[in-house]
């Protein structure tokens, strides 16, 4: 009997310990101190610190059932509740989870950003969701109607796999406006100008502003005896994303946060990564772009002419060995040429 019953509760933990996030790729980068990685399609990361005074967590996924996902193996590690929640940045896929943390601990939960993200959050956050709310069900009518007659949207038949591929986008817009029906956006109810330490059991928490970069409230998690730092989207997987960014502050800022001691980070999407190679790389690359568009400005070409220089520039194009979907990122109207150009441009370079 007695063997049984330990063959049962050896299982049983088994079972704990091999429970994964549907969602995510769960990695411990320090004692307590865990990184979950988006899985594709959910792309955008968090942090998770254990503490002896209850769980901190940093930013929250597009979706709320992201985060609950997430909420849930946080309570296979640890009966400790959410205290503090910290969204580096007002955008979707850091902020729109919140509401998972609000329902699951009413009036528990604190949650933290920059002044400049609650802001943001009013400002463009909410009328984001406003508009994607408007859009969704449009999106699903075209995919529908796709479906119904068997055409894509340029006319061409749908053979097999496209069909099933549009059927699987189909589900998942229908499930996210399920969820969008119900959000609201959870704001911060504790923000700060300059730095933020939390002190909880003998952990040490810095909550860090250095100025304007992806956006204009972008803020780090530094863990000092871990040497771990959370960077939000200050640093990701791919090429610097400037929709919302202040392309000729990013540099200055990353650096200053560069100079702090660091073992680890956790990017806002992409994989963790060691020591501070890619940090220093962002910083070589933003400094290089904005010197070879000033170059093309003061020779008076267009947007459209630096774009087609550049696309040729050696001294451009050798970045792109270092970052997926290089020229994607460099072009279009949010792309990194244009969002230079503009900010020098506007600046006066
Ligand atoms: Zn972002």
């Amino acid at each position: 009997m007695r063997g049984l019953i330990s063959v049962l509760l050896l299982s049983l933990s088994s079972s704990v310990l091999l429970a994964q996030p549907r969602y995510f790729d769960w990695k411990e980068v320090a004692p307590g101190v865990y990184a979950a990685i988006g899985k594709p399609g959910v792309l955008s990361n968090a942090a998770v610190i254990l503490t002896e005074e209850g769980v901190v967590v940093v930013d929250t996924h597009l979706r709320p059932s992201w985060a609950q996902d997430l909420l849930a193996h946080i309570r296979r590690i640890t009966d400790r509740p959410v205290r503090f929640v910290i969204n580096t940045h007002w955008h979707n896929d850091h902020t729109q989870g919140n509401r998972a943390y609000q329902a699951a601990f009413p009036r528990g939960t604190v949650f933290i950003a920059h002044h400049r993200t609650r802001e943001d959050l009013l400002s463009k956050g909410i009328p984001n969701l406003e508009q994607t709310r408007r859009m969704l069900p449009e999106r699903i009518t075209r995919l529908r109607q796709q479906l119904a007659e068997g055409k894509r949207e340029d006319g061409s038949p749908l053979d097999e796999a496209a069909r099933r591929a549009l059927e699987a986008q189909l589900a998942d817009s229908e499930a996210y406006l399920r969820e969008l029906e119900q959000l609201e956006i959870t704001l911060p109810d504790l923000t700060f100008e300059r730095s933020l330490r939390l002190w909880l059991g003998d952990r040490q928490i810095d909550v860090l502003y250095f100025g304007e970069g992806h956006t204009q409230g972008d803020v780090f998690v530094y863990l000092p005896q871990e040497q771990v730092l959370i960077t939000g989207d200050m640093l990701v997987g791919g090429l610097p994303f400037m929709r919302d960014a202040s392309p000729l502050a990013w540099a200055s800022t990353l650096e200053q946060v560069g100079r702090l001691p660091i073992r680890t980070i956790i990017p806002g999407h992409g994989d963790v990564q060691i020591g501070t190679a890619r940090l220093e790389l962002y910083v070589r690359y933003l400094r290089e772009l904005e010197q070879l568009v000033r170059e093309q400005i003061q020779r008076g070409a267009s947007l459209q002419e630096a774009t087609e220089a550049l696309l040729q520039d050696p001294r451009l194009m050798r970045y792109a060995s270092e970052f997926p979907n290089f020229r994607n990122g460099l072009l279009g109207p949010n792309g990194n040429i244009a969002k230079m150009y503009q900010a020098l441009r506007s600046h006066g370079s």
